[in-house]
């Protein structure tokens, strides 16, 4: 297949749609990404909040990084791009104190672990991997068809922003990148694929995640805790973090159990109830929010994350990558996105 033909499509604008992106534009294809969310990034992702209303604007008066909290580096490969993006200014390390709670009570956590975080915002990584990449967002791909006949691939796509239930056809595409959560995915992937089982074997868990911003800053003798003995996982002090204004605000992410326990509850009872366990957890009395709301990821996290880092059918020139492939994490999303167009390009 000559250059000029290789077009391939993307699903997906999270971390490891970006990095197969990028790999897939540094090899010469045409590519376009594409997502259902408002801008790029995914689960690493950013919430502007001015006066009660969340807003997508810079203005905002407050922010909270309410999915991923930091990334590690731990692979070569990618703790070389991480130092680029050091470099740029798109990233820095989050120096916040560390301390870990379970029933017998608080410890520090005193490690090495260099833990990276957009500046000012961790939505940042996405918008910068995201420069100079063909990159559609809130539009959703409803289906996948490959012609039998040339195996080209065409999608469906619903415009999220009309208010007309519309669907258009875009394509034909040489190959597909599926990098979205395992459920979405297998929505979209042919019966006959190869790896549909693979896929259809990874459970995903949910995670709620609260949002508080407070008039006063909050005593506590730590920025971020993992916490084992609450309906809580883990808690941090946002504002703590690099760039992130004076404000005192506050991210409470439920444990794995609540989460899954209560992911049909309404975002207005969860946040309460959360933010009563952080004030058990501290010990102090809770000022009153000046800001206070709820996010459900529904597929935070892998329970079991394959450990394979993409998965290619080569005859359907198709591939699917997701940090679920490669462990649950920033890195691991990076790696199995590069991994998957290294793989479709070598097909091409
Ligand atoms: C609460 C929480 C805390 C976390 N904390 C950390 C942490 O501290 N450190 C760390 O390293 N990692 C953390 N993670 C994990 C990290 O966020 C993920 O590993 C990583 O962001 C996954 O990237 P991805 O590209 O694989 O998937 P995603 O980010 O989920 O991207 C998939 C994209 O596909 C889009 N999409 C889905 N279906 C469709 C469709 N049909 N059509 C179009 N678009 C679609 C979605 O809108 C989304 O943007 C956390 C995650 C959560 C939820």
């Amino acid at each position: 297949m000559g250059a000029e033909q290789r077009r391939v499509l993307v699903i997906g604008a999270g971390i490891s749609g970006l990095s197969a992106a990028q790999v897939l534009r540094e090899a010469g294809c045409v590519v376009q990404v594409i997502d259902k969310g408002r801008g790029p990034g995914g689960r690493v992702s950013t919430r502007r909040v001015v006066n009660g209303e969340a807003l997508t604007s810079a203005d905002a008066e407050w922010s909270f990084d309410h999915g991923a909290q930091y990334f590690t580096a731990r692979d070569a490969a990618f703790q070389s791009a991480v130092e680029s993006w050091h470099t740029s200014g798109v990233i820095a390390p989050w120096r916040g104190r560390l301390a870990s709670f379970d029933s017998e009570g608080r410890e520090p956590v005193d490690d090495t672990t260099i833990r990276w975080v957009g500046v000012p915002a961790m939505n940042r990584v996405a918008r910068h991997l995201a420069q100079g990449l063909d990159v559609t967002c809130s539009r959703v791909v409803s289906s996948l068809h490959a012609d039998a006949v040339t195996g080209r691939w065409t999608a469906t796509l619903r415009d999220l922003t009309s208010t007309d239930v519309t669907d258009t056809s875009n394509g034909p595409w040489d190959a597909v990148i599926v990098t979205i959560p395992p459920p979405q995915a297998l929505a979209l992937l042919p019966a006959t694929a190869s790896m549909t089982s693979a896929v259809a074997a990874v459970p995903m868990e949910p995670c709620w995640s609260v949002l508080v911003a407070f008039p006063e800053h909050v005593k506590a003798a730590f920025d971020g805790a993992f916490v084992t003995s609450s309906p809580l996982g883990w808690v941090a002090r946002n504002s703590s973090k690099p760039g992130r204004g004076h404000h005192d605000t506050w991210v409470l992410h439920a444990s794995p159990e609540w989460s899954a326990a209560h992911v049909d509850d309404h975002a207005d009872a969860v946040g309460p109830f959360l933010l009563n366990a952080f004030g058990d957890l501290l010990r102090v009395p809770m000022p009153r929010p000046s800001h206070l709301s709820a996010h459900r990821w529904r597929y935070a996290r892998a329970a079991a994350p394959l450990h394979v880092r993409a998965l290619t059918d080569a005859g359907l020139r198709l591939a699917v990558a997701g940090d679920w492939c490669a462990g649950n994490r920033v890195e691991g999303a990076w790696l199995s996105g590069r991994e998957a167009a290294t793989a479709i390009t070598a097909l091409l």
